[in-house]
């Protein structure tokens, strides 16, 4: 194992800054499935006013707020609507099967967003032989899409359907900071196309775990009896929700030094004629390595001799995450590794 110093495999891979670690340290703390631990209040309170909710749950991943979500808002036999490469769809081990009896119906939309007219295309029409089409999942932003953002307008026509047909609208905002940042639109517009939706504090906003789940009162409610039934109850939860907190505090307006990294790094990338860059537009670069000869695995044992590292994502494909972790220089710095292990592949 070689000795990683440039780490873009994910903008999960952040350390605690010490200023993180100190909020840390001295969090107030107190039972949490009681109630009655004041960081976590504190914590859930923050939320509901960025996000305009009447409620929120603290949770331990991104993951359990999806299949929370799911388990709240589904029967069995139900169907959910999202762009196949959602990550409830290909990274939760079949939760929304598993969990809550969910089938799950793919749309095939361009960098993870796809259209009202998608929608209206495969929603079913009530009957007795169909899956009941229940909710349509937006992810802001798209991870296998690139980081891409969804628009305000396209969210905005797909939610006023989807009130028509009493369809519920979830959002997987693991990344929704990063287009708040990039659309200068608040986290509260997009909120308030949705039933309910989740941040992540994992991500972005650099604090070691944790998620929270939003939505009405009546929701909030149904989701705290499956917290307790997944196992996702905790007790001195403010240890971690301090980091969460000083996260949201600190962490959001620096997003736009990720996603400046994250465009010299493409576009640094893009001058090779033998690598192709997807369209970058927040903190995540997709980009292909075929014309190297190399597969993505072979190319990121290259950077890792160098002490860099990416994400091989299928064959060819590579991806790369800006965060917290990696300055401006150490972009400079893998672009020079990169530049090194081109000039190889042609001798
Ligand atoms: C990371 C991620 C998740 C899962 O979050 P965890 O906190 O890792 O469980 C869900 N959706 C998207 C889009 C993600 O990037």
């Amino acid at each position: 194992m070689h000795q990683i110093t440039i780490d873009l495999a994910s903008d999960t891979k952040t350390k605690p800054t010490s200023e993180m670690r100190q909020a840390i340290a001295t969090a107030e703390v107190g039972d949490e499935q009681a109630g009655e631990d004041p960081t976590v209040n504190r914590l859930t309170k923050k939320v509901c006013e960025l996000l305009g909710k009447e409620a929120a749950i603290f949770l331990p991943s991104g993951t359990m707020c999806n299949q929370i979500a799911w388990r709240v808002w589904l029967t069995p036999g139900d169907e959910i609507i999202m762009d196949k490469s959602a990550h409830t769809f290909n990274f939760e081990t079949g939760g929304p099967s598993a969990l809550s009896g969910a089938s799950i119906n793919t749309i095939h939309g361009r960098y993870g967003i796809f259209t009202l007219d998608d929608v209206k295309k495969i929603v079913r029409t009530p009957s007795n032989y169909f899956p009941r089409s229940r909710a349509i999942l937006i992810e802001q932003t798209s991870n296998l899409g690139g980081g891409s953002v969804w628009p305000l307008e396209k969210i905005q026509s797909i939610s006023d359907y989807a009130k028509s047909e009493g369809l519920i609208m979830h959002m997987d905002g693991a990344r929704l900071f990063n287009a708040c940042v990039v659309a200068n639109i608040s986290a509260q517009t997009y909120a308030q196309h949705f039933d309910s939706l989740w941040i992540d504090f994992s991500k972005g906003l650099g604090a070691p775990v944790g998620a929270a789940l939003a939505g009405s009162e009546e929701f909030i409610k149904k989701a705290w009896r499956w917290k307790h039934q997944f196992g996702g109850a905790m007790r001195q939860a403010g240890i971690i929700a301090a980091g969460a907190l000083y996260g949201l505090n600190n962490h959001i307006d620096r997003l736009t030094e990720d996603h400046i990294n994250a465009k010299t790094f493409a576009k640094g990338l893009s001058k090779y004629s033998e690598i192709t860059v997807d369209p970058v537009e927040t903190n995540i670069i997709f980009f292909d390595v075929g014309g190297l000869n190399l597969t993505a695995q072979e190319f990121d044992q290259k950077l890792m001799k160098f002490g860099a590292r990416c994400t091989p994502m299928g064959n060819s494909r590579v991806r790369a995450v800006t965060h917290l972790d990696v300055s401006a220089e150490q972009i400079e710095e893998v672009l020079g590794i990169i530049d090194q292990i081109v000039s190889n592949s042609n001798t």
